[in-house]
């Protein structure tokens, strides 16, 4: 911890905020104050600078020309990019897996450089992928199953040094067959709901890399019931 709290960074909420993309944010943030663990959100805004200090960086959704716009303010800006070369723990959601890559090839087919946080590079594909996703976290990173919803007409191929998040039974996720990537302590998905909302597991798994401690378990009954739905109208027993 950089301070007596574990601070949470909401990374350009006004331009990558889609689905209500802060909702990770809040989640992290409760999820830790609830067990006795100090937290906070700090905002940072387009126009700001981006603090190296802080020990998770949250990154939402956007359409292309908002991505756009934030690939270039976290370049001139790199606080993001060291605190994640000294173990920050970084979630990217959607734009976010793109903009973390290597590059990422728009609808318009103009090519722009990422941020080289993660071994991928994204393209837009030919048609958008919209609907519930239902997948299987890899190499056993966490229960049950992730879910959420997916808008989005980019694809994502990961490099040698990423692997998948999970592994895609329903909706289609980078690819049609994995969903996100995870390289160190960088995790990207292209699942919105917000993510951690409807993933607690997940919302947990981040929590004990930030920490460096198993956060003790905190069962939600309005959580259960939002997976048992969700899982429903994806087709998929919950
Ligand atoms: N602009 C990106 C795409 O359409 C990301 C969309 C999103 O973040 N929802 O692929």
């Amino acid at each position: 911890m950089s301070n007596d709290k574990v601070s949470i960074a909401l990374v350009l909420p006004d331009l990558l905020g889609t689905y209500g993309d802060f909702g990770n944010a809040v989640v992290l943030e409760k999820r830790m104050t609830w067990r006795g663990i100090p937290a906070e959100i700090v905002t940072v805004n387009f126009g700001e600078p981006v603090p190296d200090s802080c020990d998770i960086y949250v990154v939402g959704g956007g359409e292309d020309t908002a991505q756009t716009l934030a690939v270039r303010h976290l370049r001139d800006h790199p606080g993001m990019q060291r605190a994640a070369a000294r173990g920050a723990v970084v979630l990217g959601v959607c734009a976010g897996i793109q903009i973390f890559g290597e590059s990422f090839t728009r609808a318009d087919q103009v090519t722009h450089p990422g941020l080289g946080l993660l071994d991928s590079t994204s393209h837009a594909g030919g048609s958008r992928a919209i609907g519930e996703v239902v997948a299987t976290p890899a190499d056993g990173l966490f229960e049950g199953l992730l879910t959420g919803f997916e808008n989005h007409q980019g694809r994502t191929v990961l490099g040698p040094s990423a692997r998948p998040l999970a592994h895609v039974k329903v909706g289609t996720g980078n690819d049609g067959s994995v969903e996100g990537a995870v390289q160190g302590r960088i995790l990207c998905t292209y699942l919105h709901g917000p993510v951690l909302p409807r993933n607690p597991q997940l919302a947990d798994l981040l929590i004990e890399w930030a920490t460096g401690t198993k956060p003790a378990p905190l069962e939600l009954e309005a959580v259960t019931r939002l997976r048992t739905e969700r899982a429903k109208a994806a087709g998929v027993p919950a």
